[in-house]
């Protein structure tokens, strides 16, 4: 088996029309980690995020996920990258019903899962009643079904509200203290920081900085990494 749930090489993406989107970035996830990947809006984490799940083909560059190229693997990796469909009338169980059965995996996944994230309890209330924090967290549920050995949550905390991002921040440390391995972007360090065992921060498609919190805290005392700010 792998001993890094993702590796990328040397990778860079460039899009028609000549935005280079990122720029020979290399970055290793490791297994049982949570790896924050933090950078600001344009930085190129979706871009990253889109060529591991085999969305987007690098323009140069090694990809290797769970030991194989990106695409091969789709069977043990849950993703939230786009925003999911849910349907506003059906219940969250349902809806999570609906999930499992494209995702090939038995109903009772769907119990399962909305019970790590923290949503039994709304479990029979139709999607539309969720808060925007809610809701995101069934994204996340949506992408646990398969009980997936590698987790890519693309700003799961983006436009929570402070109680929104508690919630999430929760969630998270949790599924990292169960050994789950997740790949998690942010553009505030702030709102992720505390659940993730190390940092990678990434501007304009490069890296610039990896390391755990504490060691990222310090350049970031510097001045020279201003990622805090939103
Ligand atoms: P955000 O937080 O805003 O989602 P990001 O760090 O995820 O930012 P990307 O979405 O990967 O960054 O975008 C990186 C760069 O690539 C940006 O300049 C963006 O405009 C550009 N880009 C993204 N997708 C495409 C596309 N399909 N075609 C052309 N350019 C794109």
């Amino acid at each position: 088996g792998a001993s890094f749930a993702a590796e990328l090489h040397e990778v860079s993406k460039r899009y028609p029309g000549g935005v280079t989107a990122v720029d020979g970035l290399s970055l290793r996830v490791r297994e049982g980690e949570v790896l924050g990947f933090l950078g600001p809006n344009g930085a190129g984490k979706t871009t990253t995020m889109r060529m591991l799940v085999g969305l987007v083909r690098p323009s140069a560059g090694r990809i290797r996920v769970l030991g194989q190229p990106p695409g091969r693997q789709l069977a043990r990796i849950g993703a939230l990258i786009e925003s999911p469909t849910f349907y506003p009338h059906l219940t969250g169980r349902d809806n999570l019903r609906l999930a499992a059965r494209y995702a090939g995996v038995p109903d009772a996944a769907a119990d399962r899962v909305l019970d790590q994230v923290g949503l039994s309890s709304r479990a029979g209330s139709p999607f539309r009643t969720y808060s925007l924090g809610m809701k995101q967290r069934l994204g996340v549920a949506a992408a646990l079904l398969k009980d997936p050995s590698l987790l890519i949550l693309d700003e799961p905390t983006n436009g929570l509200d402070p109680a929104g991002v508690a919630e999430m921040r929760e969630l998270l440390r949790s599924l990292g203290q169960h050994g789950q391995t997740v790949l998690l972007s942010s553009h505030v360090l702030a709102e992720v920081e505390q659940v993730c065992d190390r940092i990678a921060v990434i501007d304009r498609g490069r890296l610039v900085a990896e390391g755990t919190p504490d060691e990222l805290r310090g350049a970031l005392g510097t001045g020279v990494l201003l990622i805090d700010a939103d």
